[in-house]
């Protein structure tokens, strides 16, 4: 997400002409062309998901006979779709400086995107919508900090705001990394100790991250990442999004984009469905466990064995 990669962009050399370098460099790894037509774009229809056909209906996760059939009702979840697809062409907005109480920096960065240029933007925004069908019909009230993939922004103190506002019960940020092209895996990243600040969102941010990464690691099987963080969890105080949350909140690096094993199931919709399904079910172990099933996420059809 906040690293920097090697090889120039695309879009980079008219960016960099136009004074934007800087932004670039604080990109989540850099900065990607706009989406070609073709490429798996957000905002394809939820409803309909190729090669899904073995994937589970949205109230799956948590249905059961014993089981409330909408267990998160009355919860408030704020779902951040990292960056924005059109970040990369104004980055006159996205560098504008903004205080993240332990540093000043870009109000948001470009995002990374695979070998074949599906932008880490676009991942984001399909998966959060996806996230955001199964947590309703779950029963929550969700709101998205982007409602497309076609703008630029928000500032990453504005994606905190929105939570804030909403006093939502949980906040989740999802990114996918630039890592290096030989590490792999997922990680999450919770909130450290700003005194003062984060103290009050420490302590049941972490127990998200544990269940984000619970069944995030159960459902997708996506090992724990080789080149970041500890056991998939990373604590951070360099985030706007993290620092300036009053709401538990998380961000997830759902798998690294550059590198080759990674990028090929970030890129599939059946994946990203597979996905949303973890998150959902590590949002709904959370705020409501007990409306799980007695198993969790190893009953989901098509959940990989181990
Ligand atoms: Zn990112």
């Amino acid at each position: 997400m906040l690293r920097i990669r090697g090889r120039a962009p695309r879009a980079a050399v008219a960016l960099a002409a136009a004074g934007a370098l800087a932004g670039l460099l604080a990109a989540c790894s850099g900065s990607p062309a706009p989406p070609a037509d073709g490429t798996p774009a957000a905002g394809q229809p939820v409803t309909t998901v190729p090669g899904g056909s073995a994937l589970p209906p949205a109230s799956t996760p948590s249905a059961s006979a014993s089981a409330p059939s909408r267990p998160l009702a009355g919860q408030v979840i704020v779902v951040d779709p990292g960056h924005n697809g059109d970040n990369w062409a104004h980055p006159a907005v996205i560098n504008q400086l903004v205080n993240v109480i332990t540093e000043m920096k870009p109000c948001d960065t470009t995002g990374t995107e695979t070998d074949a240029g599906y932008t880490e933007a676009a991942f984001n925004f399909n998966v959060a919508i996806r996230l955001a069908r199964l947590l309703r019909a779950e029963g929550a009230t969700v709101i998205l900090t982007r409602t497309s993939n076609h703008g630029v922004g928000p500032c990453i103190t504005q994606r905190a705001a929105i939570g804030n506002r909403a006093h939502a019960d949980a906040a989740i940020s999802i990114h996918a990394d630039g890592g290096p092209p030989g590490g792999s895996g997922f990680d999450v990243i919770e909130p450290g100790l700003i005194p003062g600040h984060t103290d009050a969102i420490v302590g049941p941010s972490h127990r998200l991250a544990l269940d984000i990464r619970d069944a995030y690691h159960r459902i997708t099987g996506e090992p724990y990442a080789n080149y970041v963080g500890h056991d998939a969890l990373d604590v951070r105080t360099d985030l706007g999004g993290l620092n300036l949350s009053t709401v538990p909140k998380v961000f997830i690096e759902c798998g690294n984009m550059r590198n080759a094993a990674d990028a090929a199931k970030l890129s599939s919709p059946a994946f990203r469905q597979r996905i949303a399904v973890a998150l959902a079910a590590g949002l709904t172990a959370f705020l409501a466990p007990a409306g799980l099933v007695p198993s969790g996420g190893a009953s989901i059809p098509g959940a990989p064995a181990g």
